[in-house]
């Protein structure tokens, strides 16, 4: 935990008696997504509330983007734009500030400060929640989810302890990374194959270092790597071999063509005529930028008016250059890749990885380099995966997950983008209803929404879940129903 964290058991004690009148309400999952739902719900309710938080954490709210204990792992948004919720944006610069540090709105600082600011304004809301609130936070993972006969449902805990509620928000975040195709049993074995780009434990010495993946996860692997072995060289391959967009010094201004360029998009259903639209915009416009901004705003619903085919073109062939506008890094990590590339320290390569194999005391990494179907070799000491975020849900070993599609509680995304949603994010199950009372937030809502990962997004999603859930206090019958 950094300087700014805040000891988060001091603000559990609940606020108020569990009363059998209290609208139940279950969240489940330990990253910032759910702590901006449960700070949501606590803002917005009128009624007696009582909240489960089943965390699976021992520090609710950090999740593994702000969980980083790297000063050199930045925000990739502007720390004037990223308060924990969307009438109070500035709500983390002002912390920033209250603690004395010198930041100004258009910086982009570590995400350990976003960590310990949310955790910090989560207990904060937690502490002074109103006296028919009640928040209960579990630091064991949710195992099953199923419903009652009398229209409530059951949480049962990894301790083995059930728990019924009214409503359910699954806010689960990405998968554990799971190990690439064509990696060897005893590559793996070695200990020189990293599979999970985040882990921090120290390792032995290494002269060469391959990272597969030139994304976000990639880079922030890449840096940490960089200072750990100063004087190892470190070759980055993935199929494409293009690094992230990079932002301006300043925030853009405002594309002032946007609103025809909206009206346009809305009028043109296909991906053809989207990108057709976007290529001539972005050729006038003064930065590619403020186009790629503008368009956020219906990102959502233009996605959800693609078909299946046309997402599946969409991710075929434009996924990966609409992440790199979309997601970019903030200059000064930029520069320090810059540096390290003008060094020799780092090489990116476009190849497509086939097979990795133990090579005596190293790993043999066989690519496929781009417009080539020649195999070649990297000899490296250590290989770390730092490929995007894993959504898809179809064979993740996540015990709540395989029990929600076992049960036909939920459904995948046919395209491995999560789980199956209605519009307004309810939890369709596999005959192709929608739960009442069950919604789903933040990344696994990539199949229903696509952009649904970034703090905005999720923002306004716990508002709009809220409101939802909330207004579920008119309709239940506190007096009928069985405990
Ligand atoms: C490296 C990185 C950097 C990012 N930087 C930015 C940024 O600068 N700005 C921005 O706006 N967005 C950023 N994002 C995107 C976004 O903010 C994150 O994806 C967001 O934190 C997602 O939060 P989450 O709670 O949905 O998921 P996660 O952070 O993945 O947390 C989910 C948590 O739920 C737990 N969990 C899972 N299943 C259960 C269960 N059954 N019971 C209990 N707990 C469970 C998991 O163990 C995990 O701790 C970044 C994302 C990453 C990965």
């Amino acid at each position: 935990m950094s300087a700014l964290a805040h000891d988060f058991s001091s603000a559990l004690s609940p606020q108020a008696a569990r009363s059998q009148q209290a609208l139940r309400i279950a969240v489940i999952g330990g990253g910032a997504a759910s702590a901006i739902q449960v700070g949501e719900l606590l803002r917005r309710h009128r009624g007696p509330l009582s909240i489960d938080w089943y965390a699976g954490c021992a520090e609710p709210g950090r999740g593994v983007a702000y969980g980083t204990a790297h000063a050199h792992h930045l925000l990739n948004v502007r720390a004037a734009a990223m308060g924990l919720f969307a009438d109070d944006t500035g709500g983390f610069l002002n912390y920033l500030h209250t603690r004395g540090m010198d930041v100004a709105g258009s910086d982009f600082v570590p995400r350990q400060y976003y960590g310990d600011y949310l955790q910090h304004a989560v207990q904060e809301l937690i502490a002074n929640a109103a006296s028919n609130a009640e928040v209960r936070v579990h630091h064991e993972s949710a195992l099953a989810l199923d419903n009652n006969a009398h229209g409530d449902y059951t949480i049962t805990d990894s301790l083995q302890i059930r728990r019924r509620t009214d409503a359910v928000v699954l806010a689960l975040g990405v998968l554990a990374p799971r190990v690439l195709p064509g990696v060897s049993a005893i590559a793996l074995d070695s200990g020189r194959y990293i599979v999970n780009a985040w882990e921090s434990r120290p390792r032995t010495s290494a002269e060469t270092i391959v990272v597969i993946g030139t994304g976000l996860t990639a880079i922030d692997t890449i840096l940490t790597l960089s200072r750990r072995y100063p004087k190892a060289r470190i070759i980055a391959i993935s199929r494409h071999g293009h690094l992230p967009g990079v932002h301006l010094e300043k925030p853009s201004t405002t594309y002032s063509a946007a609103a025809d360029l909206l009206a346009a998009l809305k009028e043109k259903p296909s991906l053809r005529d989207w990108l057709r639209e976007l290529r001539t915009h972005t050729r006038h416009a003064p930065d590619w930028r403020a186009v790629i901004d503008a368009v956020r705003p219906i990102t959502q619903a233009q996605w959800q008016r693609f078909d299946l085919v046309e997402r599946r073109r969409f991710l075929r062939h434009l996924r990966t250059y609409w992440e790199i506008v979309r997601h970019r890094v903030p200059p000064a990590i930029a520069e320090q890749l810059a540096v390290l590339q003008a060094s020799g320290q780092l090489t990116i390569r476009a190849a497509r990885v086939a097979a990795v194999e133990a090579d005596r005391d190293q790993l043999r990494v066989e690519i496929t380099p781009r417009g080539s179907n020649q195999r070649t070799a990297v000899h490296a000491d250590l290989v770390f995966q730092g490929v995007g975020l894993d959504t898809d849900v179809r064979s993740a070993a996540h015990p709540l997950l395989e029990h929600l599609l076992q049960h036909g509680h939920a459904s995948a995304d046919p395209l491995g983008l999560g789980l199956h949603t209605s519009d307004d994010g309810r939890l369709r199950r596999s005959d192709g209803n929608d739960w009442p009372n069950i919604w789903l937030l933040g990344p696994l809502l990539r199949g229903s929404a696509w952009e649904c990962t970034a703090i905005p997004e999720i923002r306004s999603g716990a508002i709009r879940i809220a409101g939802a859930a909330l207004h579920a206090e008119q309709w239940l019958n506190k007096q009928d129903r069985v405990v």
